[in-house]
């Protein structure tokens, strides 16, 4: 009885499991293709200071219109993009075009718009990823004050020696970098202390425990954490009005959420965020 069950569950497991190989096969046979179908898209999500809501500028997140009705957020298949190495031949695309966007912005009303791109570990080993950055500016005739690029805590911890030269060289061209979802990857604390970098992005598991007393106190921490080493903030996800209070309390940084807004593509970035011009 009891073999037969266990049976059962392997033939079972075996069927699931090579379904998702499949599903897994026939995604990286799509993406593949993607890039040059031009289904891929950036759409932009709003930063803001928490002080008085203010629109600083934006993140820009990868889109992947699959097909007409299925529209993948960047979580559902960046990975896969990491995995193949595509990744740096479409970080630099989302690269270039962010830079565009922000530059275009700026020039229609919003002088002082900044971009915020993520940038992945594969990228940052590259040998002419710096290059590609300056090019990036260039081509859009971005200033690199205005651009930040946003780096994942394991990005240092795998290459610490290389990643450090290449933020220190990114540093130099006067850009801003930042650590994305600080808090989750386990840094080492030590290392930030010589770190060249400008700023944390909390990451937003933190928002979600700001209703209890214990996360509102670690928070607090991460965000005098940020103080004490002259370090900008932006703590992410923020969802409720509730949750911005609470760290209105805490102090002058910056917050990123869907309360603020949902990433949107830049046509209706324009129009959700940016005061509609009226033609008279
Ligand atoms: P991330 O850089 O931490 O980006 C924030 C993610 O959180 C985005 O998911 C965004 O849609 C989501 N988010 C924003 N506000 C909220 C909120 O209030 N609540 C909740 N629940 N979620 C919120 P997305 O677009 O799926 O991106 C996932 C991750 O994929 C990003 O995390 C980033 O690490 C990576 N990624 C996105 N675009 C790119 C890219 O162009 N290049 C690289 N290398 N990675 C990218
Ligand atoms: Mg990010
Ligand atoms: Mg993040
Ligand atoms: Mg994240």
């Amino acid at each position: 009885y009891c073999a037969k069950r266990s049976a059962d569950h392997i033939m079972f497991y075996d069927k699931s499991m090579s379904d998702a190989a499949e599903h897994r096969l026939k995604l990286l046979g799509d993406l593949r293709h993607a890039m040059s179908l031009g289904q891929f898209s950036i759409y932009y999500q709003p930063i803001v200071k928490l002080k008085d809501n203010h629109l600083l500028g934006a993140e820009a997140l990868l889109r992947w219109q699959k097909t007409p009705h299925e529209l993948l957020e960047a979580a559902d298949f960046v990975p896969l993009l990491e995995e193949t190495g595509l990744i740096v031949s479409v970080g630099n695309w989302v690269l270039e075009q962010a830079c565009r966007q922000a530059a275009l912005w700026r020039k229609e009303d919003h002088p002082d718009f900044t971009i915020s791109v993520n940038v992945s570990p594969m990228q940052l080993e590259h040998s002419d990823f710096v290059s590609q950055v300056k090019q990036a500016l260039k081509n859009a005739a971005l200033p690199a004050d205005a651009l930040a690029l946003e780096i994942t805590e394991s990005a240092l911890l795998h290459y610490p020696q290389q990643a450090r030269q290449t933020l220190e060289n990114l540093h130099n061209l006067g850009l801003k970098v930042t650590i994305d979802d600080f808090g989750t990857g386990f840094s080492s604390l030590s290392r930030l202390g010589n770190m060249p970098i400008d700023g944390l992005k909390i990451d937003r598991e933190f928002a979600g425990q700001l209703d209890s007393s214990r996360g509102r106190k670690l928070c607090h921490a991460i965000v005098q954490l940020s103080q004490a080493l002259e370090l900008s903030y932006v703590v992410e996800g923020i969802e409720t009005e509730q949750q911005k209070a609470v760290l209105q309390d805490m102090g002058e940084g910056q917050a990123q959420g869907f309360f603020f807004g949902y990433p949107l593509h830049p046509q209706q970035f324009a129009l959700a965020h940016f005061q509609a011009r009226v033609v008279r």
